[in-house]
């Protein structure tokens, strides 16, 4: 089942593999015909989930292909098109150049600009884009720390000026309450104890 499939594979249909020994035991108990308790056996057309092997996905026009480095591109923010090569969409004024915020547990995806830190946090008003994913996680103060993106691509976290009851973390390392400090692109950074989020810069494409 892990194998992938020869090649070729495709155009001439491998011979089904019917294991007798189980079909026969299951023969012994069954009515049905042997033949269709050999369809339940064959492999290709169920995985071991029983769900149907995935079909190639359609194909695509390349979004970003390097034969045209002068296209614009959508802003993260907006979806306005934004010309290549500028900082900032005309629309929105949101920078090109942005944040990401990933985690799977508590479910996270947030994207953010140079414009103001984005707040992490339990309180709603404080914190709005994330307050609502990290609702229930106790482990998080209401007011718990910011993330800034400046404008020169550098990331910073800040954890709350009062201190947090179960700490801040950047690469499970403790950082001290309002004091400023750098964070490389893909680092971790933790509130409390386990709840965990991965920071990305996300640059425009080259124009
Ligand atoms: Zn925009």
């Amino acid at each position: 089942m892990t194998d992938p499939p020869e090649p070729g594979a495709g155009e001439a249909r491998p011979p089904r593999y019917v294991d007798k020994t189980l079909a026969e035991d299951v023969f012994l108990d069954d009515e049905r015909e042997p033949d269709e308790i050999h369809e339940v056996y064959a492999p290709g057309g169920a995985d071991e989930d029983g769900e149907h092997a995935p079909e190639p996905p359609p194909w695509r026009e390349p979004e970003d292909a390097g034969e045209v480095p002068s296209r614009a591109h959508p802003c993260w923010s907006c979806a306005a098109q934004v010309p290549a090569g500028a900082e900032s969409c005309p629309e929105c004024l949101e920078s090109a150049r942005h944040l990401r915020l990933i985690s799977t547990r508590p479910r996270v995806d947030v994207r953010h600009g140079s414009c103001g830190p984005l707040h992490l946090g339990r309180l709603p008003s404080w914190a709005p884009l994330v307050a609502g994913a990290l609702d229930g996680e106790r482990g998080v103060s209401r007011r718990h720390a910011v993330l800034e993106l400046t404008g020169d691509g550098a990331l910073w976290l800040t954890e709350n000026a009062e201190g947090t009851v179960n700490g801040t973390f950047v690469d499970d390392e403790r950082i001290a309450p309002g004091v400023r400090v750098p964070v490389t692109d893909g680092a971790t950074v933790r509130l409390g104890t386990h709840c965990a989020f991965t920071v990305l810069v996300v640059r425009p494409p080259h124009g």
